[in-house]
């Protein structure tokens, strides 16, 4: 059975170093990244990696793949627990970090629980060695505790920790209601200082909206208005348009908006952050808006559509029936005539024989 010892380096703590033991298996199955770093570590060879990392987190993440492991059925030995049972100054169950060990609704971790004290420390540690299920779990549990996370004192959690990526998952994992809710209850108590965190988490979300609509805003050269580019070719222009790109003959030609091209996304987003002063949040409703109106657009276009087809077979179905009845009195007349004659005949027939 392999022994991998872990020196761990705390920059927090002045370079302070930590070594703790674990197993091989126990380690590389865990973590992608232990995985990696041992592949050439045979089974029951012993092998020494350096880490850099806060103490009490890769304590708590080792003490998480403990359990994990343990639950996979496996009966696995984890120095790291004993490591930081002999250094209680520094381990998960110092005072200070007895939080960790407290469980938080809803989590499915085992006996290692997230806390919003740790949770993004641990999120940040979990996506580099590669734990993608912990990396899941404290993005959620980061998500559902925004208002708690933002409140802390005496300052809010640090989301700006956390990389592009990892913020823009967090943000997506709060829905628009759960996010405007956290800004209300911050505001009200905090002011904007604990909201700021707050809009970085709106503008990750208008970057994965304009993807996930896989459009940006453009500007019409013809009415001014601003319009997504995923319906363009699409929408009317109240000012004529001009862009149908059909022939000369083709109707759309004058209703379509018409993209101006001297016109730049990026330079109205920053016009809008830096000489109207408006938030991450307001720009992110202003986008958000133009781009659903546009799908709304869309969709009311296909019903008027809709609509012209039904009311021109019903103009259809009432000209033909307008002809039938039209043949029926043409038919009438002609039997009226018809009949007209032969009345005259017998007339001429019968005065005919009173003559003679
Ligand atoms: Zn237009």
């Amino acid at each position: 059975m392999g022994i991998v010892t872990l020196v761990v380096r705390d920059p927090r703590r002045g370079g302070a170093q930590k070594a703790l033991s674990c197993e091989l298996s126990m380690l590389t199955r865990g973590s992608g990244f232990f995985a990696a770093a041992l592949a050439g570590v045979g089974p029951g060879q012993d092998a020494r990696i350096d880490v850099e990392c806060d103490a009490d987190v890769f304590v708590w993440i080792l003490r998480y793949m403990k359990t994990q492991h343990a639950s996979g059925g496996d009966v696995a030995g984890c120095g790291a627990a004993r490591g930081a049972a002999a250094a209680p100054a520094a381990g998960p169950d110092a005072p200070g970090r007895a939080h960790m060990q407290r469980r938080h609704q809803g989590g499915s971790g085992g006996s290692q629980e997230l806390a919003v004290g740790n949770c993004l420390e641990i999120l940040v540690a979990a996506e580099f060695l590669q734990m993608p299920r912990l990396a899941a779990q404290a993005v959620a549990f980061a998500a559902a505790r925004l208002p708690e996370l933002l409140a802390a004192r005496p300052e809010p959690a640090p989301l700006g920790l956390l990389p592009p990526d990892l913020l823009e998952r967090v943000a997506l994992a709060a829905n628009e209601a759960e996010l405007e809710e956290a800004f209300e209850k911050i505001g009200a108590c905090g002011g904007e200082r604990r909201c700021r965190p707050l809009q970085r988490l709106f503008k990750a979300r208008l970057s994965a909206l304009l993807r996930a609509h896989d459009t940006v805003l453009l500007r019409c050269a013809a009415c001014g208005g601003l319009f997504s580019a995923a319906a363009a070719r699409k929408l009317p222009c109240e000012a004529g348009g001009g862009g149908g790109g059909g022939g000369p003959h083709d109707a759309s030609r004058l209703l379509l908006h018409v993209p101006d091209p001297n016109w730049s996304f990026g330079d109205y987003l920053r016009a809008l952050r830096r000489r109207e002063r408006r938030s991450h949040r307001e720009i992110y409703w202003h986008v958000w808006g133009l781009v659903q109106v546009c799908g709304w657009l869309l969709l009311l276009l296909l019903l008027r559509l809709l609509l012209l087809l039904l009311l021109l077979l019903l103009l259809r179905l009432l000209l033909l029936l307008l002809l039938l009845l039209l043949l029926l009195l043409l038919l009438l007349l002609l039997l009226l005539l018809l009949l007209l004659l032969l009345l005259l005949l017998l007339l001429l027939h019968y005065q005919m024989r009173v003559i003679c």
